[in-house]
């Protein structure tokens, strides 16, 4: 066996077992605090609400285990298994020209993994969403979401892809500097381009037409210097009744989206408090901030793969026998996860600390109690666990634990 190989399989096996014990953990400390609301919400969450947030939790992580299993084992059947060599030689017989034969090759990895990927979704939507009362979508509803996107990732991808293989085989050694360049130039027009083409694919979106909403809104955009670019409203409780609110677009498309869902179960004041609070990811530059980090660790991606697809075995040692541009760059996605995963606490941590800032700026623009009252009204009607164990929440969460960030809000003067 190759040195690879073998680094491949230990390096999954670790990322494996280190994921699925966090997951144990985080069971067993949700269930020894099952019985109990902790004193920060004794006030205001009810003793079943709680128990029901720690259902939900556990039967979720259940399933991630079911789910994280599964997907280390497809993957070792995908490289070492063989099958991308399947998949390769398949398309081969068609005789496509470079770089359109890459292209189907990742077109079809797609479309499989889709396809397997369809029940997982199923149960998650039909059988745990719907045992706790969050499903509003339909089998309708779902298959046809389930179309759009493969159409839409049809449209989107080809054209990248096929822009992507060419440079890495025409644009020499430096390739990687360009294809990270069309990269990060996709991404930015992703950005700008999702609200307004892409949302609006799978929701329908209206302005807010609460006057009264409307004007709070304003006052505080108009307090924080902000130019109102729409405030939307969308029709979120047509797939589930679980409530959010986000911020997104850039430049001229930038916009508010409030689920309907979200609106329901808030005041005016206290969306307010909820809005200042997505602002203050905007003042604290946050999203800029994720871009280069994103920029950063896509260049250093493509580097490191510029260098491994020149060796023969980084194919061969995976289960790929006839060195391609595709096979590198797909073997590179599939298989660099098992590596990165470490990184996945320290993007948390920074996560975590823009929620502070973004609350602590909440809290000066709007007000903490509001703000507090509003989260905890979300926690219950999202069923969100409040004892997640902290070294699960450290490495996964991106929002602080709820006891910590309500501890913060509160000590907001
Ligand atoms: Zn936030």
């Amino acid at each position: 066996m190759h040195t690879i190989t073998i680094v491949f399989i230990l390096a999954l096996f670790c990322s494996l077992f280190i994921q699925l014990w966090l997951i144990k953990r985080n069971i067993t400390h949700v269930h020894a605090h099952r019985s109990r609301v902790p004193d920060a919400f004794s006030d205001k969450i009810e003793l079943n609400e709680h128990q029901k947030a720690a259902d939900y939790t556990t039967v979720k992580l259940n399933f991630s285990i079911i789910e994280l299993i599964f997907s280390s084992l497809l993957l070792v059947a995908w490289t070492i298994g063989g099958g991308l060599q399947i998949l390769d030689h398949y398309i081969a017989q068609f005789g496509l020209d470079s770089p359109w034969n890459g292209v189907v090759v990742f077109l079809g990895l797609f479309l499989v993994m889709g396809i397997i990927d369809l029940p997982f979704g199923l149960y998650r939507t039909f059988k745990i969403e719907e045992q706790f009362g969050f499903n509003k979508s339909t089998l309708s509803i779902f298959l046809i979401d389930s179309v759009k996107q493969t159409v839409l990732m049809l449209v989107i991808a080809t054209p990248l892809i096929a822009l992507v293989l060419w440079l890495m085989e025409t644009a020499g050694q430096y390739w990687w500097l360009h294809v990270w360049l069309v990269w990060m130039s996709f991404s930015l027009l992703m950005m700008w381009a999702y609200p307004a083409f892409i949302a609006p694919i799978f929701n329908k979106f209206k302005e807010l037409d609460d006057k009264e909403l409307k004007e709070t809104i304003n006052q505080l955009l108009s307090r924080c210097g902000f130019s109102n670019n729409g405030i939307y409203v969308m029709d979120g409780s047509k797939r589930s009744s679980h409530g959010n609110a986000y911020f997104s677009g850039m430049g001229n498309n930038k916009r508010i989206v409030f689920f309907d869902t979200l609106l329901e179960s808030l005041n005016a004041k206290e969306i307010e408090a909820v809005l200042a609070h997505e602002l203050g990811h905007f003042k604290h530059k946050h999203i800029i901030k994720q871009i280069i980090i994103m920029a950063v660790m896509s260049l250093i991606g493509l580097a490191l793969l510029g260098w491994l697809m020149q060796f023969t075995p980084f194919y061969t040692a995976l289960g790929v026998d006839s060195p391609s541009t595709y096979m590198a760059l797909i073997l590179f996605l599939l298989v660099s996860p098992v590596f990165s995963i470490y990184l996945q606490p320290i993007m948390a941590y920074f996560s975590r600390k823009h929620e502070f800032e973004a609350d602590n700026y909440a809290a000066q623009q709007s007000d903490a109690k509001t703000l507090v009252k509003a989260l905890v009204k979300l926690y219950k009607e999202n069923a969100n666990t409040l004892t997640p164990d902290p070294l699960y929440s450290a490495f996964h969460d991106s929002h602080p634990p709820a006891s910590v960030r309500i501890a913060n809000l509160i000590s907001q003067k």
